[in-house]
């Protein structure tokens, strides 16, 4: 199943000391009415939370990270959930020993934060509940 966009435009910019990252690109891509794209982004956390989801049992395991970790790659999608922009992000972190962690991105607190959207032109995946994998999923 595939969709066929073009790009409309590229976003660059940064977060503050502080923001938390989920909520303002959230809010950045409600009020830029931005409904589909590709997000990525680098930086640096001051702690986040994080999750994994359990495929048998269908439901997400999350788990805070509080100390400062180097954005690696965050990296995600945009599409339509409940009438709305809905980011959907992942991320890799490293820790202080260079070890990384990753998963789905629930929230980070940023200590600096660089990120790129590209809107893509055209008509937005919706997100629906898929009973198969117990996630919310695009429909056609
Ligand atoms: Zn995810």
């Amino acid at each position: 199943m595939i969709k066929n966009f073009n790009i409309k435009r590229v976003l660059q910019g940064r977060l503050f000391m502080g923001e938390e990252i989920v909520s303002s690109i959230t809010k950045l891509l409600k009020e830029n009415s931005i409904t589909s794209g590709l997000i990525s982004g680098i930086g640096a956390v001051k702690r986040a939370k994080i999750g994994y989801y359990d495929q048998s049992k269908k439901a997400y395991i999350s788990q805070e990270v509080n100390e400062p970790m180097e954005i690696l790659s965050l990296k995600g999608n945009i599409s339509i959930k409940d009438g709305e922009p809905f980011p959907h992000l992942h991320i890799v972190l490293s820790k202080e020993d260079l070890t990384c962690i990753g998963g789905h991105l629930y929230e980070a607190e940023v200590f600096a934060f660089e990120f790129e959207i590209i809107e893509f032109e055209g008509s937005p995946f919706q997100r629906e509940f898929d009973e198969n994998t117990g996630l919310f999923l695009w429909k056609n």
